[in-house]
């Protein structure tokens, strides 16, 4: 164990107010590919950007070929994912009562898959999928079996099936963001994981806590990691695998 784990281990132990934050590294991690970084590859598929496809408005003018890319690209990976030691050591966490708050970029809910209860989803979730006029509820798995833009088969309703996520150009639901907000403010002890923190508003949690006990754990440098009080630079189940949960003095 390096010195920077014993740090941290040693900070985890002294409190039962944890905040963690994960982002889309730990999803990475379970083997979920970044779609944002194939888009060489999905430029010849799919002719148009990938921040043009996930946005709102391509969703209502184009329903067949999101519903294509976003079967394909984001549904398929994410539907044979499981989770990993991170997950599983946060849910450790949650049931010793030092968690008090998961905070979560990703949308696949493998913490929740993984037994994790608390938790704020700042983007929303692909499992999640209502008709915006009768509330009919489909699954990811679903919407993945469809061949066609998913529209709602109640009686004549014919509405666009929505999955509950961020798009590009989306504003962050407010409620969930000030939740998260209100135990970065309140922390003891918090955790970022996974993420380099580039993207506002997401990034801009971490401005809120005012304690000293700030981690950062990504491989990759990133724009707020001079507030950090610990950096560990290693991938996040790594990290995880090697603490341990005991109790709170
Ligand atoms: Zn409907």
């Amino acid at each position: 164990m390096t010195q920077a784990i014993e740090t941290l281990q040693n900070w985890m132990d002294n409190t039962g107010n944890i905040v963690f934050y994960s982002g889309f590294g730990v999803s990475h991690e379970s083997g979920i590919p970044d779609y944002r970084r194939m888009e060489a590859n999905h430029f010849d598929t799919y002719k148009y950007p990938v921040e043009t496809i996930l946005s709102r408005p391509f969703f209502e003018r184009k329903a067949e070929l999101f519903f294509q890319y976003y079967r394909n690209r984001v549904l398929a990976p994410l539907l044979t994912a499981d989770p990993n030691p991170t997950h599983q050591k946060l849910v450790e966490l949650e049931k010793a009562d030092k968690l008090r708050m998961l905070i979560t970029q990703n949308i696949d809910e493998l913490h929740q898959e993984a037994g994790s209860r608390k938790i704020l989803e700042l983007y929303g979730s692909v499992m999640r999928n209502n008709c915006p006029r009768c509330e009919r509820f489909l699954s990811a798995l679903d919407i993945y079996e469809r061949s066609t833009a998913p529209t709602c088969d109640v009686d004549m309703c014919g509405g666009m099936i929505t999955p509950d996520i961020f798009l590009y150009g989306d504003a962050l639901n407010p409620d969930i963001l000030n939740n998260a907000i209100y135990y970065a403010l309140t922390a003891n002890l918090f955790i970022v994981a996974g993420t380099s923190l580039a993207e506002y508003p997401a990034a801009s949690i971490v401005h809120h806590y005012t304690g000293n006990k700030l981690v950062l754990i990504n491989e990759e440098e990133g724009p707020l990691d001079h507030r950090a009080n610990l950096i560990i630079r290693a991938p996040v189940s790594e990290v995880m695998a090697q603490l341990t949960v005991n109790p709170t003095p």
